[in-house]
């Protein structure tokens, strides 16, 4: 036994042996009667209405290679990816589970005997680890496991461990008990050296790879203990833990079944695996995401801010960060995940079946991680480059531009920096209180109260020279002013403070607008710079660019909010929005989310007035007047006497301080980024505009036509092979009903559709298909429905058939199939095949 297949195959048939019934395993997604946890960690899980003794088990013994996932909740070893040679996010559990029937000595008995004489692993280096016993609990320590182990181990390598090592639960509450590990001592190279080194050390030479757990008792929320109807077993071994040991390999990235991920990365990237402890954490990130990400994709899950979607989200972006320090740029994940396909794709067929939907979704991710980072990273230079990290310009970095927040921690900490986690928590906060209140971000005002009044003349100027009228030193370079005449505008009205600068018109000294502040109908300007006092004469200037971009977002929001009126009723109504250079964002109240067609139809209309190039005016006029105009007004606000009134031609009339387009075609292509919920009866819709439309339009033409290539492709490849395919076939029996037939080269769905024709075309009622490729064998079983109702099992005769070729098999009862290492055995294959039908059918 040495490889991954072996070993998982291995365990699964040693349990057969032993009397327990084989299971699939279930998806990584728990059933809704389970919120327990986000994902389901252990193998257990989904049998857990079985341990709780609600339902009866399926059979008294069984056993399965269930895949898990530990993120996102209690059991959490996300950010242990890297750090340990040990921990993956998603692996594979083995366990051998037992209803009321073997308990304590059994399951010892049963581990022992697998991991002496199957693994074959050396009984001197192995340890057994069991419950120490909790006074809060009130359980002492375990003896009747102490004994068990009497029988293989001496004393000193069984060892007693606390309740936070050797008492086991899924979850805060539910089936639970205590446990014994099995520990492989993988020798002082693996240590950290201390003297008290052993079995539940954090380093790397005592690896825990076999957790047995003895499962009596239900917890309750208040703590206490109940014991269940029946004492239980629950085992898990990780998979790729034990393959580890069979195979010697140093960590997981090393095992068979992940080695083509390294070396496909080795292929690309500017560091070798092992040249340095950087490199070689990198390397284990990307391999182990890559696979998780996969998974997660084809288990229906898409990247989002929130719950599972989430945890997506943050492996895909964890592992772009770690590959970009091995030069790999993005989009490189979703070709290694097609790797992970490759690799794993004949035990998990999902991985095939939803192939299309794993490259897109982790491609798309990959991209929008780019841009973000592309920003941040810049930003997050110019803050390290002043020697500490700030709260709050890490804060900043999070919430101004979407830098992920564990990224700062993670970049911080590999200079030796830290931020105040407490502290960004409570900015976090505060912004969020502020969004509630729906308040701007509020700046201290230092200039005096009695200086006069600044003139705004933004709307029609973006460049103008004038005078400061009043100043204040803030210190740290930066200062507060009022000017006589400015083109800024301050933050206000859902549109954001505009960007831009005064130079000194003597001195040619500059200073950078860090935010203009609403004054009622005033502002005051915080710059960053030197040079400048009241009195002086400046240029005031607004860059154009960062103008245009706002403006034309502007504009598009109204045109925005009036198309849902139009479209879905006067119900709609405005409940917030974000006017900014790179988006819009709108909210308004309605009671679901927009069909598809609707959102089409939005946007639809949208551009129809874009095209039409209607003139936008903007007039102030008494607010009597501008009711009677049907102007829209937010419910709440507070107006004045007089209003400004923003109108595009024949369409649309709305209260609004902000800057807008002199026509409607400036705004360029409106294209909706997102729709979604913020809360009950509230929708928010996202959108670009102007240039941010035109490449996200570019972009989605560009994936277009390759995906159209790629279709085209495939279909040529599947015609290709399906003509070869029919061309090779041999046929080896066609005895009645039944049909042995060979053919070369084809394995997979090709394999499994050409049993169906053969099927159909000999009008047969069994079919053993087999195929050499590359040395590999693969075998089919295609039989009737009416068969099956007689007893047949395609999956019962391919995994007997499977023995011949060395392998193992699974799939439905009508359709079956088995891979295997050995050529040879086809025939025999067969043979055992044709007298496992004749047997089913008496
Ligand atoms: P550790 O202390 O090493 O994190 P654990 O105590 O959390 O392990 P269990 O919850 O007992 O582990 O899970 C059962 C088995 O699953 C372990 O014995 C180990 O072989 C394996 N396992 C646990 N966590 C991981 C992981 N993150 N990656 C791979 N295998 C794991
Ligand atoms: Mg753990």
């Amino acid at each position: 036994m040495r490889t991954t297949a072996d070993l998982r195959e291995g365990f699964l048939s040693f349990f057969e042996e032993k009397g327990h019934v084989r299971r699939p395993s279930a998806s990584v997604i728990p059933t809704a009667d389970d919120p327990t946890t986000l994902f389901i960690v252990a193998g257990m899980q989904p049998m857990k209405r079985w341990f709780l003794g609600l339902e009866p088990a399926a059979a008294p013994r069984l056993t399965t290679a269930q895949k898990v996932v530990r993120a996102g909740g209690k059991q959490n070893d996300l950010d242990d990816v890297g750090l340990t040679n040990r921990h993956l996010c998603f692996y594979e559990m083995l366990g051998n589970f037992s209803f009321g029937d073997y308990f304590k000595d059994g399951a010892v008995d049963y581990a022992w005997e697998f991991v002496t004489e199957r693994m074959q692993l050396d009984p001197e280096r192995l340890w057994a680890t069991i419950f120490a016993g909790d006074p809060e609990l009130a359980l002492g320590e375990d003896e009747v496991a102490s004994k068990a182990w009497d029988k293989y181990l001496p004393r000193e390598r069984i060892l007693g461990l606390p309740r936070s090592e050797n008492f086991w639960q899924a979850a805060d509450t539910g089936p639970c008990g205590p446990c014994s590990e099995l520990y492989y001592d993988r020798g002082r190279k693996y240590g950290c050296g201390r003297p008290d080194c052993a079995p539940g050390c954090e380093c790397e030479r005592y690896l825990e790879f076999w957790n047995l757990v003895f499962m009596e008792f239900d917890l309750a929320e208040d703590g206490t203990l109940t014991p269940l109807p029946q004492q239980n077993i629950d085992t898990g071994m990780g998979l790729e833990r034990a393959a580890m040991l069979l195979q010697e390999a140093h960590s997981f990235a090393e095992i068979d079944i992940l080695q083509p991920l390294l070396d496909w990365i080795g292929e690309r990237a500017n560091a070798a695996y092992g040249s340095t402890d950087e490199a070689t954490k990198a390397y284990r990130v990307v391999v182990e995401h890559a696979r998780t990400a996969a998974f997660l994709v084809a288990e229906g899950v898409a990247p989002s801010n929130e719950g599972r979607g989430y945890v997506l989200r943050r492996v895909i972006r964890r592992a772009v960060q770690f590959g970009r320090r091995l030069g790999l740029e993005p989009p490189f994940l979703y070709e290694l995940a097609d790797v992970v396909r490759g690799q794993m794709g004949s035990v998990y067929p999902e991985l095939e079946e939803r192939r299309g939907e794993v490259g897109a979704l982790i491609q798309g991710e990959e991209e929008r991680f780019r841009e973000t980072l592309a920003r941040g990273e810049k930003l997050f230079e110019e803050v390290v480059a002043k020697g500490e990290i700030a709260p709050e310009d890490a804060f900043r970095l999070h919430d101004t531009y979407g830098f992920p927040w564990e990224l700062t921690k993670e970049l911080a900490a590999e200079r030796g920096l830290e931020v105040n986690e407490e502290e960004f928590t409570r900015l976090m906060e505060e912004q969020r209180e502020r969004s509630r209140q729906g308040s701007a971000f509020e700046v201290d005002i230092k200039i005096s109260a009695g200086a006069a009044r600044s003139e705004f003349v933004g709307y029609e100027r973006t460049d103008v020279l004038t005078a400061i009228l009043a100043y204040a030193d803030l210190g740290d370079g930066t200062f507060q002013a009022k000017l006589e005449r400015s083109p800024f505008y301050p933050e206000g009205g859902g549109q954001v403070s505009d960007a831009g600068y005064i130079e000194n018109e003597e001195t040619g000294a500059r200073a950078e607008l860090l935010k203009a502040t609403r004054l009622e109908d005033d502002q005051v300007l915080t710059f960053q710079g030197e040079g400048f006092g009241e009195g002086i004469r400046v240029r005031a200037v607004v860059p154009w660019s960062v103008r245009f971009s706002t403006t034309a977002n502007h504009t598009a929001t109204h045109l925005l909010h009036k198309a849902l009126r139009d479209l879905l009723g006067e119900h709609v109504k405005q409940a917030g929005s974000a006017v900014r250079p790179d988006k819009l964002r709108f909210d308004f109240t309605h009671p679901q989310a927009l069909t598809p067609d609707e959102r089409e139809r939005v946007e639809h209309a949208v551009n129809q007035v874009v095209f039409q190039n209607r003139p936008v005016r903007a007039f102030v006029t008494p607010i009597e007047e501008a009711r009677n105009l049907g102007a829209m007004m937010l419910f709440g606000e507070k107006y004045g006497h007089e209003v400004r009134v923003v109108e595009v031609d024949d369409y649309s009339r709305e209260l609004c301080g902000g800057t807008h387009v002199r026509s409607t075609a400036e705004i360029g292509p409106f294209v909706i980024l997102s729709e979604g919920s913020v809360g009950s009866g509230t929708r928010r819709i996202e959108a670009v505009t102007a240039g941010e439309a035109f490449a996200l339009l570019h972009e989605r033409s560009r994936e277009a036509d390759a995906l159209r290539e790629e279709l085209a492709e495939t279909r040529k490849q599947s015609k290709r092979e399906s003509r070869s395919a029919t061309a090779d076939i041999v046929y080896r029996e066609e005895s009645g009903d039944l049909v042995v037939a060979e053919v070369k080269a084809v394995k997979g769905s090709a394999l499994r559709d050409l049993s169906d024709q053969i099927r159909q075309t000999k009008n047969a009622l069994a079919v053993l298909l087999g195929s050499v490729d590359d040395g590999r064998v693969y075998l089919v079983v295609n039989v009737d429905p009416s068969l099956v109702e007689q007893g047949v099992d395609a999956v019962a005769i391919v995994r007997e058939a499977a023995k011949k070729i060395g392998g193992g098999g699974g799939g439905r009862p009508t359709l079956a199939e088995a891979g295997g290492k050995n050529p040879a055995g086809l025939s025999e294959a067969y043979e055992v095949g044709k007298s496992e039908i004749a047997s089913a059918l008496g």
